[in-house]
């Protein structure tokens, strides 16, 4: 049986439904909310135990929300957050510190997430300390461990982030991320500030440690490549809203969505001699404080029909496990 098939029969980690997260706009004399920024409009899909989905978008798109609002670092304004089947969307307190513990963040720039005060090992240890009361010998056992898994030497225990590299500053933030052995990581563009000499190092690593820790990821990113390389299946976001999701095989092979065509179709072809028609699409993405009517693709998409500037097309499966919001299908 394949590995893809495998994680087909696991159980889903994450389910997330009709989820909303809006940002009031405050305005006039009273700072009454007079608008409000639709980052997140009515997303909705799931992951199973060791599976990566990739979410992909431009940027602005609401994918780093989604990511956000799924640890609950921002708050919904509506759907539902199911983690292991249990409803963590309105957790408080106590049990949203224990649920925290199986859910960390990978952050795009390791740099900011990283206390420069601090050292490396502190750094690291500090979430454990934060949930236990273990030993300093013990502790500082498990953070060599961590230090030793991300490759980098014992002797970074002892040093500042302000003297690693880009790469070696993210291999210390996802150490940190795994010292509590979390089930899900969401990874938030963690190589787009990397050289793009490092970035490959750093994304076999989150591959490898997701063997060995089994590890469930959500992988934000805009760089398709990149999403290709890390993903079991894949969300193309558009304006708040999921727009196409599938396997990877099959999103590559045969979008259906206009937009993901469009970025499909702009990945650079390793092989000169195969031709590929890039699809140029016109205008700006537009604004989340006013999504257009119907489809919010529909003022930049070539295939527009007059059902499209009225009627919302929901995601729907259109073919098994591919699931498309498009009224062409
Ligand atoms: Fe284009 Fe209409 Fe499909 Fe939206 S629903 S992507 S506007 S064809």
């Amino acid at each position: 049986m394949s590995n893809t098939t495998l994680k087909k029969e696991k159980s889903n980690l994450l389910e997330i439904k009709n989820l909303k997260t809006y940002y009031p706009i405050k305005g006039g004399f009273l700072r009454k909310t007079v608008a409000h920024v639709k980052a997140v409009d009515d997303v909705s899909f799931e992951i199973k135990n060791g599976e990566t989905l990739g979410l992909v978008g431009e940027s602005g798109c609401g994918k780093s929300t989604t990511g956000r609002t799924i640890l609950r670092l921002l708050e919904p304004t509506d759907g539902q957050i199911l983690f292991e089947g249990k409803d963590i969307t309105s957790l408080r307190g106590k049990s949203l510190r224990e649920i925290r513990k199986d859910m960390q963040m990978v952050f795009q720039d390791p740099y900011a997430s990283l206390n420069p005060m601090q050292m490396v090992g502190d750094v690291i240890s500090e979430p454990i300390r934060n949930f236990s009361n273990k030993s300093q010998k013990s502790l500082k056992n498990e953070v060599m461990d961590l230090l030793k898994k991300v490759g980098l030497p014992e002797d970074a225990y002892y040093k500042y982030a302000h003297e690693f590299s880009g790469g070696q500053r993210q291999r210390i933030g996802i150490a940190r991320a795994l010292a509590l052995r979390p089930k899900l990581i969401i990874a938030d563009e963690p190589v787009s500030a990397l050289d793009v000499s490092v970035q490959s190092q750093v994304l076999n690593l989150l591959k490898e440690l997701q063997d060995e820790f089994d590890l469930t990821f959500l992988f934000i990113a805009h760089d398709l490549s990149v999403v290709k390389h890390m993903s079991d299946r894949i969300g193309v976001m558009y304006l708040g809203n999921i727009v196409e999701i599938a396997d990877k095989e099959n999103i590559y092979a045969e979008p259906m969505h206009p937009y993901t065509q469009a970025l499909i179709s702009a990945i650079p072809v390793p092989d000169p001699r195969k031709k590929s028609e890039r699809i140029v699409l016109q205008g700006d993405v537009p604004s989340p404080v006013n999504p257009p009517s119907g489809c919010p693709f529909h003022p930049r998409c070539p295939h527009a029909m007059e059902s499209c500037t009225t009627e919302k097309p929901v995601l729907k499966e259109v073919n098994p496990g591919h699931r498309v919001a498009c009224h062409l299908y």
